[in-house]
């Protein structure tokens, strides 16, 4: 009799700037992939996130790789993505998908986002691939008022409600306000090692 044939790869897609990576990010990865059944779940960096360009100076996408790195690496089963650094140019999710499938080939594919992301869905470069090769998965965010595209279908993913951003966190590294219990000490670390934050010109909103 032949063998059964394994179950498909579930893998998550949740991409972010992570410009610093903070506990909002881990506990909506940890719960999504516990949620899901997920094998692996990549917090994918973006390289340049095109609709943040030329809003403020970022950090360069090494730095917030090394920040996200630093941030999953005791996390069992989640991972930091370097897929789209090493695409360069500005990242599109439709294209990190065809990547990922490249990878795993016949994995289930879940495109997770904050609901302030999701209600943008349809802003987002070629969407309709995204629809396409992946499911849709939203966490709720605090303090969005949400109504999600109706085009599309979502998994809802209910996690604790955090009020932690990163914008916030930049303008504590210039105020002085602490980040402690907002990024975890990994993280920390290699801000402080890089010196990141600390000039306050990539601070601003
Ligand atoms: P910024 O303030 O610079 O926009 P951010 O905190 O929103 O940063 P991003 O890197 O922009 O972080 O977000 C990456 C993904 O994480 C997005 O899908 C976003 O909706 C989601 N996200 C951000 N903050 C939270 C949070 N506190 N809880 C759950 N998801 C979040
Ligand atoms: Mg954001």
């Amino acid at each position: 009799m032949p063998d059964r044939p394994a179950s498909p790869l579930r893998i998550g897609l949740f991409g972010g700037t992570f410009d610093p990576p903070h506990v909002g990010h881990l506990v909506a990865a940890v719960n999504v992939r516990h949620a899901l059944n997920l094998d692996v779940l990549v917090l994918m960096v973006a390289n340049i996130p095109w609709q943040k360009e030329g809003v403020r100076p970022l950090t360069p996408a090494e730095d917030r790789f090394s920040m996200v790195q630093a941030a999953v690496a005791d996390v069992p089963g989640i991972v930091a993505g370097r897929t789209e650094i090493d695409l360069g140019g500005p990242s599109y999710t439709a294209d990190t998908l065809t990547a990922l499938g490249l990878q795993y080939p016949g994995a289930d594919l879940f495109t997770i986002m904050g609901d302030d992301a999701a209600t943008g869905l349809l802003t987002w470069e070629r969407y309709q691939e995204v629809v396409d090769r992946s499911q849709l998965v939203v966490v709720d965010r605090p303090g969005v008022a949400i109504a999600l595209p109706a085009e599309v279908e979502w998994i809802r993913v209910e996690v604790p409600h955090l009020e932690v951003s990163s914008t916030d966190l930049r303008l504590r590294f210039v105020d002085g306000r602490p980040p402690d219990f907002l990024v975890t000490e990994p993280v920390l670390s290699v801000i402080h090692s890089l010196g990141l934050y600390t000039n306050g010109e990539n601070a601003g909103r």
